[in-house]
């Protein structure tokens, strides 16, 4: 695993930065209205709006509030993981412990933002809505996400939230629907990303990304069965390796690790690995979600010689950050439009980590289009020197596919 020990770092980092903190907490960027003065001092150079949003902004207080968020959901998530597969009696095609604590995730993000950031006016772009749950049919469904809501906060004396009732967890749910777009902050979540993962007892990630007018300023990867330590010689399914990870990045700051148990942060880097032949690359491990066969030509172009390392979830992004593997390959069926809560934290994780994101054609993703990406066939991740080989590879094999139809 290519890590650094940056505790000293992360000291400093917040020492730094404690000025600019005092400054922003009082000018959130939507509340400009509330505070004309104040913004106008703020943010008075002639570059772009956009870059001189993020470029002067802190995200401190909101990185504090996502990480506290998504540890949180984590735990309902494991708790409900842990009893399905305990469950001698499960069917296969029961989906309601992924129904319950995907509710129950969201809920709980957006409880803890809410209470976290009074001061600062709260938009989510997330998957979930209560439609289906308001239904007579789902009253038990509804019942028991709220009381592992209630018992979540409960087990942890910090939260310092009261009990919530069933239509709290219904409103909860619902502040998920914004649209996003170019302007102003929203948060953008995925409660539990790969669900066929969570099912299966395997990876799953809760994914919260902060959009400030229309890029991704900070990100949070929860992931509970990640092992601490490099997989890539690890067996991802060996209970013998502590598990837990917690991937956060700040723009400008780089990306940490730590585990969901609260170790000290470490820094994280992408492999810096030029040579294709030692790089092994991540894909989906559902074939529905991305053509292994389209990427299996990528890397036998390419000359990548390790087999594929298949995860579900964004905890590839995680993975990549820390160096893993060094190339993250995603080619979902034509016609599939990618969501941006399925990519935004994990973006965020890698790029800060030194790494790039792009779409197949060599194109940066683009969040600021409201709740999906418009992109061109798929995405491609690695470091910058992988890039332009990894590229052509990719183009060469798409080129060849479709003349072989
Ligand atoms: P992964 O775990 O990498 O396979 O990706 C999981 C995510 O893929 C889910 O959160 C879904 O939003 C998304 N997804 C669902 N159906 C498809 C599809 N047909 N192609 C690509 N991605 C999909
Ligand atoms: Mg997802």
């Amino acid at each position: 695993m290519n890590v650094s020990i940056g505790h000293s770092s992360a000291a400093s980092l917040s020492m730094t930065r404690g000025a600019v903190l005092h400054i922003n907490a009082t000018t959130p960027l939507r509340s400009k209205s509330k505070f004309p003065f104040l913004f106008s001092l703020s943010f008075s150079t002639t570059t772009s709006r956009a870059t001189r949003a993020t470029a002067s902004m802190s995200y401190h207080k909101q990185l504090a509030a996502a990480k506290k968020a998504a540890s949180v959901a984590a735990r309902l998530c494991q708790k409900v993981q842990k009893a399905l597969l305990q469950s001698d009696f499960q069917s296969k095609s029961d989906k309601s412990p992924v129904t319950v604590a995907d509710y129950g995730s969201q809920a709980i993000v957006s409880f803890i933002l809410e209470k976290e950031l009074t001061s600062i006016p709260f938009s989510l772009v997330a998957e979930e809505d209560s439609g289906d749950l308001r239904k007579e049919e789902s009253r038990e469904t509804l019942h028991r996400i709220t009381e592992l809501v209630n018992d979540t906060f409960a087990s942890d004396g910090t939260i310092g939230i009261s009990p919530v009732s069933e239509e709290d967890v219904l409103k909860a749910i619902d502040t998920g629907k914004s649209e996003g777009g170019p302007h102003g902050q929203h948060w953008v979540l995925d409660p539990i990303d790969g669900t066929k993962g969570f099912l299966r007892g395997e990876q799953y990630a809760i994914a919260l990304a902060l959009l400030d007018e229309g890029k991704v300023v900070l990100g949070v990867l929860a992931c509970p069965n990640l092992p601490l330590s490099s997989i890539a010689r690890s067996n991802l399914s060996s209970s013998e390796d502590k598990a837990g990870c917690l991937f956060f990045a700040e723009v400008g700051a780089g990306t940490y690790m730590q585990s969901l148990d609260g170790s000290p942060p470490t820094k994280v880097h992408v492999s810096s690995n030029e040579n294709p032949e030692e790089a092994s690359f991540f894909e989906s491990y559902e074939a529905a979600h991305s053509s292994h066969d389209l990427s299996g030509l990528i890397a036998t172009k390419l000359g990548v010689k390790a087999p594929p390392v298949r995860i579900d979830s964004q905890a590839k992004y995680g993975a990549l950050s820390r160096g893993d593997g060094a190339i993250y390959l995603r080619f979902p069926r034509r016609g599939y439009i990618e969501k941006i809560w399925d990519h935004a934290a994990g973006y965020i994780v890698v790029a800060e980590a030194g790494g790039v994101v792009n779409d197949a054609g060599g194109k940066p993703l683009d969040f600021s289009k409201g709740r999906y990406l418009d992109l061109d066939t798929g995405i491609v991740v690695t470091n910058p020197k992988l890039m332009p080989a990894l590229l052509k590879a990719v183009q060469e094999s798409i080129s060849e596919k479709a003349s072989s139809l």
